[in-house]
Protein backbone atom coordinates (compact mmCIF):
# COMPACT_ATOMS: atom_id res chain seq x y z
CA UNK A 1 0.00 0.00 0.00
CA UNK A 2 1.36 3.32 -0.92
CA UNK A 3 0.88 6.68 1.23
CA UNK A 4 -1.28 7.67 -2.03
CA UNK A 5 -3.77 4.99 -0.76
CA UNK A 6 -4.24 6.00 2.99
CA UNK A 7 -7.57 7.55 3.32
CA UNK A 8 -7.29 11.23 4.52
CA UNK A 9 -9.77 10.85 7.57
CA UNK A 10 -7.88 7.64 8.68
CA UNK A 11 -4.16 9.04 8.39
CA UNK A 12 -5.65 11.83 10.96
CA UNK A 13 -6.53 9.68 13.33
CA UNK A 14 -3.64 7.47 13.14
CA UNK A 15 -0.72 10.10 11.77
CA UNK A 16 2.11 8.43 10.42
CA UNK A 17 5.27 7.97 13.04
CA UNK A 18 6.94 11.47 13.39
CA UNK A 19 10.83 11.52 12.66
CA UNK A 20 11.83 14.49 13.41
CA UNK A 21 10.40 16.92 15.71
CA UNK A 22 11.50 19.77 17.36
CA UNK A 23 10.11 20.91 21.06
CA UNK A 24 9.88 24.49 21.65
CA UNK A 25 9.92 24.32 25.61
CA UNK A 26 8.96 27.74 28.27
CA UNK A 27 7.95 28.35 31.57
CA UNK A 28 4.84 30.05 29.75
CA UNK A 29 3.20 29.88 26.27
CA UNK A 30 -0.10 31.87 25.25
CA UNK A 31 -1.93 29.66 22.94
CA UNK A 32 -4.56 32.19 22.39
CA UNK A 33 -6.83 29.46 21.35
CA UNK A 34 -6.66 27.76 24.96
CA UNK A 35 -5.97 28.96 28.31
CA UNK A 36 -2.17 29.90 29.04
CA UNK A 37 0.43 26.97 30.10
CA UNK A 38 2.72 26.77 32.82
CA UNK A 39 6.35 24.89 32.34
CA UNK A 40 4.77 24.23 28.75
CA UNK A 41 5.84 23.17 25.17
CA UNK A 42 5.15 23.44 21.36
CA UNK A 43 5.98 20.73 19.45
CA UNK A 44 6.81 21.06 16.23
CA UNK A 45 7.77 18.98 12.95
CA UNK A 46 7.71 20.46 9.62
CA UNK A 47 6.02 24.04 9.09
CA UNK A 48 3.03 22.72 11.22
CA UNK A 49 2.46 22.34 15.46
CA UNK A 50 2.00 18.93 16.45
CA UNK A 51 1.19 18.93 20.11
CA UNK A 52 1.10 22.29 22.34
CA UNK A 53 0.38 21.33 26.60
CA UNK A 54 2.23 20.57 29.33
CA UNK A 55 5.98 19.61 29.08
CA UNK A 56 5.21 16.33 30.64
CA UNK A 57 2.20 16.08 28.83
CA UNK A 58 3.69 17.01 25.18
CA UNK A 59 6.59 14.63 25.53
CA UNK A 60 4.34 11.45 26.82
CA UNK A 61 2.21 12.49 23.34
CA UNK A 62 5.26 12.47 21.80
CA UNK A 63 6.55 9.11 22.99
CA UNK A 64 3.48 7.38 20.97
CA UNK A 65 3.97 9.39 18.01
CA UNK A 66 7.33 8.78 17.29
CA UNK A 67 8.83 7.04 15.03
CA UNK A 68 11.44 4.16 16.87
CA UNK A 69 14.89 6.32 15.81
CA UNK A 70 13.45 9.57 15.63
CA UNK A 71 15.32 13.31 15.67
CA UNK A 72 13.64 15.07 18.93
CA UNK A 73 15.98 18.54 19.40
CA UNK A 74 14.42 20.20 22.64
CA UNK A 75 14.98 24.17 22.51
CA UNK A 76 13.85 25.87 25.86
CA UNK A 77 13.27 29.77 26.23
CA UNK A 78 13.31 30.98 29.61
CA UNK A 79 10.66 33.81 28.54
CA UNK A 80 7.01 33.33 27.05
CA UNK A 81 6.03 31.58 24.01
CA UNK A 82 3.52 33.09 21.81
CA UNK A 83 2.14 32.72 18.16
CA UNK A 84 4.09 34.69 15.94
CA UNK A 85 1.96 38.21 16.48
CA UNK A 86 0.09 39.97 13.18
CA UNK A 87 0.82 43.24 11.93
CA UNK A 88 -2.67 44.34 10.62
CA UNK A 89 -1.37 47.41 8.61
CA UNK A 90 1.44 48.53 7.38
CA UNK A 91 3.02 49.67 4.13
CA UNK A 92 6.27 47.73 4.13
CA UNK A 93 7.68 49.87 0.80
CA UNK A 94 7.98 53.07 3.09
CA UNK A 95 10.51 51.80 5.78
CA UNK A 96 13.12 54.06 4.27
CA UNK A 97 10.42 56.81 4.56
CA UNK A 98 11.29 57.13 8.28
CA UNK A 99 12.17 60.62 8.24
CA UNK A 100 8.68 61.52 7.14
CA UNK A 101 7.26 59.74 10.34
CA UNK A 102 9.83 61.96 12.64
CA UNK A 103 8.58 65.00 11.43
CA UNK A 104 5.59 67.01 13.35
CA UNK A 105 2.48 68.49 11.38
CA UNK A 106 -0.19 70.74 11.92
CA UNK A 107 -3.02 68.41 10.14
CA UNK A 108 -3.33 65.67 8.04
CA UNK A 109 -3.21 67.43 4.67
CA UNK A 110 0.61 68.95 6.33
CA UNK A 111 1.50 65.29 6.55
CA UNK A 112 0.10 64.03 3.35
CA UNK A 113 2.42 66.85 1.80
CA UNK A 114 5.45 65.89 3.69
CA UNK A 115 4.93 62.40 2.49
CA UNK A 116 4.70 63.49 -1.37
CA UNK A 117 7.66 65.97 -0.87
CA UNK A 118 9.81 62.57 0.04
CA UNK A 119 7.99 60.08 -2.05
CA UNK A 120 8.91 61.43 -5.47
CA UNK A 121 12.58 62.08 -4.19
CA UNK A 122 12.61 58.23 -3.65
CA UNK A 123 11.11 56.91 -6.71
CA UNK A 124 11.43 53.90 -8.86
CA UNK A 125 13.85 51.55 -8.01
CA UNK A 126 14.35 51.89 -4.19
CA UNK A 127 11.20 50.04 -3.19
CA UNK A 128 11.94 46.93 -3.33
CA UNK A 129 14.79 47.11 -0.74
CA UNK A 130 12.99 49.88 1.22
CA UNK A 131 10.30 46.86 1.92
CA UNK A 132 12.68 43.73 2.25
CA UNK A 133 14.03 45.87 5.04
CA UNK A 134 10.73 46.47 6.81
CA UNK A 135 9.94 42.92 6.65
CA UNK A 136 13.19 41.66 8.00
CA UNK A 137 12.77 44.91 10.95
CA UNK A 138 8.84 42.78 11.36
CA UNK A 139 10.52 39.33 11.71
CA UNK A 140 13.26 40.56 14.32
CA UNK A 141 10.57 41.75 16.20
CA UNK A 142 8.34 38.38 16.33
CA UNK A 143 5.92 39.35 13.96
CA UNK A 144 5.06 36.94 11.14
CA UNK A 145 2.58 37.87 9.09
CA UNK A 146 1.21 41.50 7.94
CA UNK A 147 -1.69 43.25 5.99
CA UNK A 148 0.99 45.17 3.52
CA UNK A 149 0.07 47.51 0.98
CA UNK A 150 1.61 47.81 -2.03
CA UNK A 151 1.74 51.49 -4.29
CA UNK A 152 4.62 50.17 -6.66
CA UNK A 153 4.94 46.57 -7.49
CA UNK A 154 8.82 46.16 -7.06
CA UNK A 155 7.96 45.96 -3.38
CA UNK A 156 4.97 43.55 -3.69
CA UNK A 157 7.82 40.69 -2.28
CA UNK A 158 8.51 41.31 0.46
CA UNK A 159 6.55 39.91 2.72
CA UNK A 160 7.30 36.29 0.63
CA UNK A 161 11.19 37.57 0.87
CA UNK A 162 11.06 36.64 4.86
CA UNK A 163 9.03 33.83 4.14
CA UNK A 164 5.85 35.71 6.33
CA UNK A 165 2.07 35.10 5.83
CA UNK A 166 -0.46 37.65 4.92
CA UNK A 167 -1.68 39.08 2.30
CA UNK A 168 -0.12 41.76 -0.44
CA UNK A 169 -2.71 44.24 -0.96
CA UNK A 170 -2.44 46.36 -4.23
CA UNK A 171 -3.01 49.92 -3.60
CA UNK A 172 -5.65 51.88 -6.24
CA UNK A 173 -5.70 55.50 -5.35
CA UNK A 174 -6.63 58.90 -7.72
CA UNK A 175 -9.37 57.67 -10.00
CA UNK A 176 -12.17 59.31 -10.81
CA UNK A 177 -15.26 58.00 -12.46
CA UNK A 178 -14.59 58.55 -16.06
CA UNK A 179 -10.78 57.71 -16.01
CA UNK A 180 -11.17 54.69 -14.24
CA UNK A 181 -13.21 52.60 -16.23
CA UNK A 182 -11.01 54.07 -19.77
CA UNK A 183 -7.51 54.21 -17.96
CA UNK A 184 -7.58 52.73 -14.38
CA UNK A 185 -9.38 49.45 -14.88
CA UNK A 186 -6.66 48.30 -16.95
CA UNK A 187 -3.96 49.62 -15.17
CA UNK A 188 -5.09 47.60 -12.38
CA UNK A 189 -5.56 44.07 -14.29
CA UNK A 190 -2.14 44.93 -15.58
CA UNK A 191 -0.34 44.71 -11.90
CA UNK A 192 -2.60 42.07 -10.68
CA UNK A 193 -1.42 40.02 -13.00
CA UNK A 194 2.33 40.80 -12.60
CA UNK A 195 2.23 40.00 -9.23
CA UNK A 196 0.36 36.51 -9.56
CA UNK A 197 2.87 35.81 -12.22
CA UNK A 198 5.87 36.04 -9.37
CA UNK A 199 3.98 33.79 -7.52
CA UNK A 200 3.20 35.78 -4.01
CA UNK A 201 1.56 33.70 -1.61
CA UNK A 202 -1.55 35.73 -0.75
CA UNK A 203 -2.65 38.89 -3.12
CA UNK A 204 -5.50 41.10 -1.93
CA UNK A 205 -6.94 45.17 -3.26
CA UNK A 206 -6.58 47.95 -1.26
CA UNK A 207 -8.98 50.84 -2.61
CA UNK A 208 -7.16 53.50 -1.00
CA UNK A 209 -9.85 55.86 0.58
CA UNK A 210 -12.92 57.96 -0.09
CA UNK A 211 -11.36 60.64 -0.60
CA UNK A 212 -8.55 59.56 -3.29
CA UNK A 213 -11.60 57.29 -5.16
CA UNK A 214 -14.66 57.98 -6.73
CA UNK A 215 -17.97 55.94 -6.67
CA UNK A 216 -16.62 53.75 -9.96
CA UNK A 217 -13.78 52.33 -8.41
CA UNK A 218 -15.71 51.63 -5.33
CA UNK A 219 -18.52 49.64 -6.65
CA UNK A 220 -16.10 47.92 -9.08
CA UNK A 221 -12.93 46.87 -6.84
CA UNK A 222 -14.75 44.84 -4.55
CA UNK A 223 -16.78 43.34 -7.27
CA UNK A 224 -13.34 42.09 -8.82
CA UNK A 225 -11.51 41.24 -5.86
CA UNK A 226 -14.95 38.89 -4.87
CA UNK A 227 -14.90 37.25 -8.37
CA UNK A 228 -11.25 36.82 -7.86
CA UNK A 229 -11.59 35.48 -4.19
CA UNK A 230 -9.29 38.46 -3.10
CA UNK A 231 -9.63 40.36 -0.04
CA UNK A 232 -9.75 44.32 0.58
CA UNK A 233 -8.16 46.26 3.03
CA UNK A 234 -9.06 50.32 3.04
CA UNK A 235 -8.14 53.10 4.75
CA UNK A 236 -11.22 54.13 6.37
CA UNK A 237 -12.55 56.74 8.78
CA UNK A 238 -9.31 57.85 9.55
CA UNK A 239 -9.71 61.76 8.48
CA UNK A 240 -12.03 64.20 10.35
CA UNK A 241 -13.66 65.03 6.77
CA UNK A 242 -15.03 61.07 6.69
CA UNK A 243 -16.88 61.78 9.83
CA UNK A 244 -20.50 61.40 9.45
CA UNK A 245 -22.56 64.97 10.95
CA UNK A 246 -26.19 63.31 12.10
CA UNK A 247 -27.17 61.97 15.38
CA UNK A 248 -25.85 58.15 15.48
CA UNK A 249 -29.03 57.12 14.76
CA UNK A 250 -29.57 53.71 12.52
CA UNK A 251 -28.66 54.54 9.18
CA UNK A 252 -31.58 53.62 7.19
CA UNK A 253 -31.74 56.89 6.69
CA UNK A 254 -29.15 57.19 4.14
CA UNK A 255 -31.26 54.00 2.52
CA UNK A 256 -33.53 56.75 1.63
CA UNK A 257 -31.29 59.12 0.08
CA UNK A 258 -29.74 56.68 -2.56
CA UNK A 259 -33.34 55.41 -3.74
CA UNK A 260 -33.41 58.08 -6.75
CA UNK A 261 -29.75 59.68 -6.57
CA UNK A 262 -26.52 57.81 -7.47
CA UNK A 263 -23.97 59.91 -6.24
CA UNK A 264 -20.69 60.45 -8.27
CA UNK A 265 -18.33 60.78 -5.12
CA UNK A 266 -18.02 60.88 -1.36
CA UNK A 267 -17.46 64.70 -1.94
CA UNK A 268 -20.49 64.79 -3.94
CA UNK A 269 -22.59 63.38 -1.22
CA UNK A 270 -21.32 65.80 1.41
CA UNK A 271 -21.77 68.59 -0.84
CA UNK A 272 -25.71 67.47 -0.91
CA UNK A 273 -25.69 68.12 2.69
CA UNK A 274 -26.35 64.65 3.36
CA UNK A 275 -24.16 64.09 6.48
CA UNK A 276 -23.42 60.15 5.94
CA UNK A 277 -20.29 59.13 7.16
CA UNK A 278 -17.41 57.33 5.00
CA UNK A 279 -18.31 54.12 6.49
CA UNK A 280 -21.90 54.87 5.04
CA UNK A 281 -21.21 55.66 2.09
CA UNK A 282 -18.93 52.60 1.27
CA UNK A 283 -21.69 50.56 2.89
CA UNK A 284 -24.08 51.88 0.73
CA UNK A 285 -21.91 51.10 -1.96
CA UNK A 286 -21.70 46.91 -1.41
CA UNK A 287 -18.23 47.86 -0.46
CA UNK A 288 -18.32 46.12 2.76
CA UNK A 289 -18.31 42.61 3.88
CA UNK A 290 -16.40 39.66 6.22
CA UNK A 291 -13.64 39.89 3.33
CA UNK A 292 -12.41 43.52 4.22
CA UNK A 293 -10.75 44.74 6.99
CA UNK A 294 -10.18 48.89 7.56
CA UNK A 295 -7.29 50.68 8.79
CA UNK A 296 -7.87 53.66 11.62
CA UNK A 297 -11.47 53.71 12.29
CA UNK A 298 -10.97 56.57 14.28
CA UNK A 299 -14.20 58.84 13.20
CA UNK A 300 -16.22 55.54 13.76
CA UNK A 301 -19.64 56.90 15.89
CA UNK A 302 -22.42 54.35 17.24
CA UNK A 303 -23.95 53.76 13.94
CA UNK A 304 -20.68 53.32 11.71
CA UNK A 305 -19.68 50.81 14.66
CA UNK A 306 -22.65 49.29 14.13
CA UNK A 307 -22.17 48.70 10.20
CA UNK A 308 -18.28 47.18 10.88
CA UNK A 309 -20.31 44.55 13.13
CA UNK A 310 -23.07 43.96 11.06
CA UNK A 311 -20.91 43.17 8.00
CA UNK A 312 -18.62 41.23 9.69
CA UNK A 313 -15.62 44.00 8.92
CA UNK A 314 -12.36 43.99 10.99
CA UNK A 315 -10.68 47.43 12.48
CA UNK A 316 -6.89 47.29 12.44
CA UNK A 317 -6.29 50.14 15.14
CA UNK A 318 -2.99 52.37 14.46
CA UNK A 319 -2.64 54.78 17.50
CA UNK A 320 0.68 55.85 17.20
CA UNK A 321 0.11 56.68 13.21
CA UNK A 322 -2.74 58.62 13.82
CA UNK A 323 -1.05 61.00 16.21
CA UNK A 324 1.70 61.06 13.65
CA UNK A 325 -0.59 62.26 10.71
CA UNK A 326 -3.03 64.48 12.62
CA UNK A 327 -6.32 62.21 12.36
CA UNK A 328 -7.77 65.12 14.83
CA UNK A 329 -8.77 62.09 17.62
CA UNK A 330 -7.78 58.70 18.70
CA UNK A 331 -10.29 55.79 17.61
CA UNK A 332 -12.88 55.19 20.33
CA UNK A 333 -11.15 51.64 21.53
CA UNK A 334 -13.25 51.63 24.46
CA UNK A 335 -16.48 51.32 22.47
CA UNK A 336 -14.83 49.39 20.38
CA UNK A 337 -13.96 46.53 23.30
CA UNK A 338 -17.17 47.15 24.73
CA UNK A 339 -19.48 46.64 22.06
CA UNK A 340 -17.31 43.22 20.39
CA UNK A 341 -15.95 45.20 17.17
CA UNK A 342 -13.09 42.29 15.84
CA UNK A 343 -10.34 44.75 16.11
CA UNK A 344 -6.79 44.05 15.44
CA UNK A 345 -3.04 46.20 15.74
CA UNK A 346 -1.35 47.86 12.96
CA UNK A 347 1.78 49.94 12.97
CA UNK A 348 1.11 51.23 9.93
CA UNK A 349 4.20 52.29 8.03
CA UNK A 350 7.92 54.02 9.05
CA UNK A 351 6.68 57.53 7.57
CA UNK A 352 3.71 57.62 10.15
CA UNK A 353 5.50 55.60 13.19
CA UNK A 354 8.60 55.47 14.60
CA UNK A 355 8.76 51.73 14.64
CA UNK A 356 7.28 48.38 12.97
CA UNK A 357 7.07 46.63 16.51
CA UNK A 358 2.93 45.70 16.91
CA UNK A 359 3.90 46.12 20.84
CA UNK A 360 4.84 49.44 21.25
CA UNK A 361 1.16 50.41 19.61
CA UNK A 362 -0.15 47.76 21.82
CA UNK A 363 1.35 49.60 24.71
CA UNK A 364 -0.28 52.41 23.69
CA UNK A 365 -3.91 51.09 23.12
CA UNK A 366 -3.74 49.73 26.47
CA UNK A 367 -2.98 53.56 28.02
CA UNK A 368 -5.70 54.82 25.48
CA UNK A 369 -8.33 52.20 26.57
CA UNK A 370 -7.71 53.05 29.96
CA UNK A 371 -7.82 56.88 29.88
CA UNK A 372 -11.22 56.86 27.79
CA UNK A 373 -12.65 54.80 30.50
CA UNK A 374 -12.29 51.03 29.87
CA UNK A 375 -12.16 49.62 33.39
CA UNK A 376 -12.62 45.77 32.50
CA UNK A 377 -9.79 43.33 34.30
CA UNK A 378 -9.51 41.57 30.48
CA UNK A 379 -7.83 43.94 28.51
CA UNK A 380 -4.36 42.29 28.16
CA UNK A 381 -6.79 39.40 27.16
CA UNK A 382 -8.32 40.99 24.52
CA UNK A 383 -5.25 43.06 22.99
CA UNK A 384 -3.22 40.01 22.90
CA UNK A 385 -5.87 38.70 21.07
CA UNK A 386 -6.01 41.12 18.65
CA UNK A 387 -2.26 40.98 17.88
CA UNK A 388 -2.14 37.24 17.15
CA UNK A 389 -6.02 35.45 16.27
CA UNK A 390 -7.33 39.00 15.55
CA UNK A 391 -4.92 40.33 12.79
CA UNK A 392 -5.28 36.61 11.97
CA UNK A 393 -9.14 36.94 11.38
CA UNK A 394 -9.09 40.29 9.56
CA UNK A 395 -6.72 38.03 6.98
CA UNK A 396 -8.85 35.45 6.36
CA UNK A 397 -6.50 33.09 7.97
CA UNK A 398 -7.50 32.25 11.09
CA UNK A 399 -9.50 28.99 10.07
CA UNK A 400 -8.83 26.37 7.86
CA UNK A 401 -5.67 24.87 6.09
CA UNK A 402 -2.81 27.25 7.03
CA UNK A 403 -4.42 28.97 10.12
CA UNK A 404 -1.90 31.25 12.18
CA UNK A 405 -2.15 33.99 15.19
CA UNK A 406 -2.86 30.40 17.39
CA UNK A 407 -0.90 27.40 18.16
CA UNK A 408 -2.42 24.35 18.55
CA UNK A 409 -2.16 20.98 16.54
CA UNK A 410 -2.13 21.44 13.18
CA UNK A 411 -1.73 25.72 12.88
CA UNK A 412 1.01 26.99 11.27
CA UNK A 413 4.11 26.63 13.67
CA UNK A 414 4.55 30.30 13.49
CA UNK A 415 6.32 31.43 16.71
CA UNK A 416 7.86 34.57 19.03
CA UNK A 417 9.78 34.08 21.89
CA UNK A 418 9.77 37.14 24.10
CA UNK A 419 12.18 37.92 26.96
CA UNK A 420 10.33 39.08 30.02
CA UNK A 421 10.46 38.01 33.76
CA UNK A 422 7.75 35.00 34.06
CA UNK A 423 6.16 35.01 37.38
CA UNK A 424 4.11 31.82 37.62
CA UNK A 425 3.89 31.40 41.40
CA UNK A 426 0.24 32.89 41.55
CA UNK A 427 -2.89 33.53 39.58
CA UNK A 428 -1.65 37.38 39.93
CA UNK A 429 1.60 36.58 38.92
CA UNK A 430 0.35 35.29 35.93
CA UNK A 431 -1.63 38.12 34.84
CA UNK A 432 1.07 40.87 35.72
CA UNK A 433 3.29 38.73 33.37
CA UNK A 434 0.48 39.24 30.47
CA UNK A 435 0.47 42.84 31.77
CA UNK A 436 4.04 43.18 31.05
CA UNK A 437 3.98 41.46 27.36
CA UNK A 438 1.52 44.17 26.50
CA UNK A 439 2.55 46.97 28.23
CA UNK A 440 6.36 46.64 27.66
CA UNK A 441 7.51 44.05 25.49
CA UNK A 442 8.53 45.80 22.55
CA UNK A 443 11.83 45.14 21.74
CA UNK A 444 12.05 41.90 23.58
CA UNK A 445 11.54 39.12 20.91
CA UNK A 446 14.75 36.78 20.97
CA UNK A 447 13.80 34.31 17.96
CA UNK A 448 11.22 33.84 15.48
CA UNK A 449 10.18 30.44 13.78
CA UNK A 450 7.93 30.29 10.72
CA UNK A 451 6.71 28.08 9.23
CA UNK A 452 8.83 25.50 11.30
CA UNK A 453 11.73 27.44 10.52
CA UNK A 454 14.06 29.55 12.98
CA UNK A 455 14.13 32.87 10.77
CA UNK A 456 15.81 34.75 13.50
CA UNK A 457 17.62 33.69 16.51
CA UNK A 458 19.50 36.74 18.86
CA UNK A 459 20.97 33.76 21.30
CA UNK A 460 17.41 32.52 22.82
CA UNK A 461 18.82 28.94 22.73
ZN1 LIG B 1 -1.76 53.24 5.90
Amino acid sequence: MTDDSIDPLYAAAHPAPLTDVTLYSAPMIIPVTGPVILDGAVAVSGARVVHVGTRRWVLDALRQDMAPHARLEERHWHGVITPGLINAHTHLQYTDMADVGQGSYSSFHDWELGFDRVYETLGDGSWKASAERGARMMVEAGTTAAADIVTDAEAAGALAAEGMHGVAYWEVMNWRNDDWRTVGLGRLVEHLDRMRRIDLPSVGISPHAPYTLETGPFVDLPDIARQLDMRLHIHLAETPMEAGEREATLSTYSTASWRDDDWASYQQLKDAGKGASAIQFLDQLGSLGPDVHIAHGVWADAEDRRILRQRGVGVALCPRSNRITVTGKDAPIREYLEEGNLLAVGTDSLSSSPSLDVLDDAAMLYDLAREQGYTRDDLTHRIIRMLTLGGAQELGMHVGAGRIGQINAGATADLAFFDIPVYVATPRGIEDTLDVLVRHGAGTNRATVISGRVVYNDRAW
